[in-house]
């Protein structure tokens, strides 16, 4: 008999972000593990998009519009998701943003657009999110952090500093939630191809710096965080919390 320590049959995720790039291809990833999806992000027809792609793989799949800057559209969303499937087993806190601008020339405004986003973004969701998992004494939280949670590179103050941020966050919840039945780790991704980084990409200088600097010597394809994110999802890592897993095809080995 096939081993089940990784089907999230009948388990319910919510997925943050999941209107285009890593989400989507996140909440593909939990579609074909057996999860039911609620997908969050603001651009309705990307969701939408990301909604076709998960019924593919035949579990139910529901969109909701989430803003994660405005603390009611955080709220309202998961309540709403909470109704529509009865519960969440789940968390992928994904949503986020970048700009890339040295110390000097970043705004007070884009800081507070990254940051706002991407640390008190994925506070507002899991506090929303955790409050429902700690009372049925069972959840997993994922949030996405980044290699630049916990290395250096220049241009990237706002959002380095928020995806440290992410990795202190996880560890905070992971303790205040170890004895709740919740489990919460991150995903700390090295450069992944998807529209955030569409501008690097395109850019023949930088994409030879950031492939030369990955021991694996590439990139990575969006559908290479499938196996992290099932396992963290899943009841084989329920004894795995407040973690950060790098996948990142070496770039922190130095
Ligand atoms: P994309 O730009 O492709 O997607 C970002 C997602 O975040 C979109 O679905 C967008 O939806 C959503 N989002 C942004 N702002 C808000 C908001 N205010 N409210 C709700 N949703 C919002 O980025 P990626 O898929 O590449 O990135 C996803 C996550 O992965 C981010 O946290 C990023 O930091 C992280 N990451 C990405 C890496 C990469 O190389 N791609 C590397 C390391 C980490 P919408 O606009 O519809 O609201």
């Amino acid at each position: 008999m096939a081993s089940t320590l990784f089907d999230l049959t009948g388990q319910v995720a919510l997925v943050t972000g999941a209107s285009k790039g890593l989400g989507r291809a996140m909440a593909v990833g939990l579609a074909k593990a057996g999860a039911s999806l609620a997908l969050c992000a603001r651009d309705r027809s990307g969701l939408e998009a990301t909604k076709a792609a998960v019924a593919a793989h035949g579990v139910r799949a529901e969109v909701f519009e989430l803003d994660v800057l405005r603390a009611a559209s955080v709220r309202d969303a998961v309540a709403a998701a909470i109704s529509a499937f009865d519960h969440l087993d789940i968390l992928v806190n994904n949503a986020g943003v970048n700009v890339r601008k040295t110390t000097l020339e970043l705004s007070e405004e884009e800081w507070d657009r990254v940051v706002d986003t991407n640390l008190k973004g994925y506070f507002l969701v899991a506090q929303a999110v955790g409050a429902h998992m700690v009372a049925r004494r069972k959840g997993k939280v994922i949030n996405v952090g980044s290699i630049f949670g916990t290395v250096g590179m220049n241009n990237q103050l706002a959002y380095a500093s928020s995806k440290g941020g992410v990795t202190m966050m996880t560890k905070v919840m992971a303790i205040e939630w170890a004895k709740d039945g919740v489990n919460v780790n991150s995903i700390a991704p090295t450069y992944f191809e998807t529209p955030l980084v569409a501008a690097l990409r395109n850019d023949p200088e930088r994409f030879r710096f950031i492939s030369e600097r990955t021991p694996m010597g590439r990139w990575g394809q969006p559908e290479e965080l499938e196996g992290t994110l099932v396992w963290l999802a899943s009841r084989a890592s329920d004894f795995v919390t407040g973690q950060t897993i790098f996948v990142d095809g070496g770039w922190t080995i130095w």
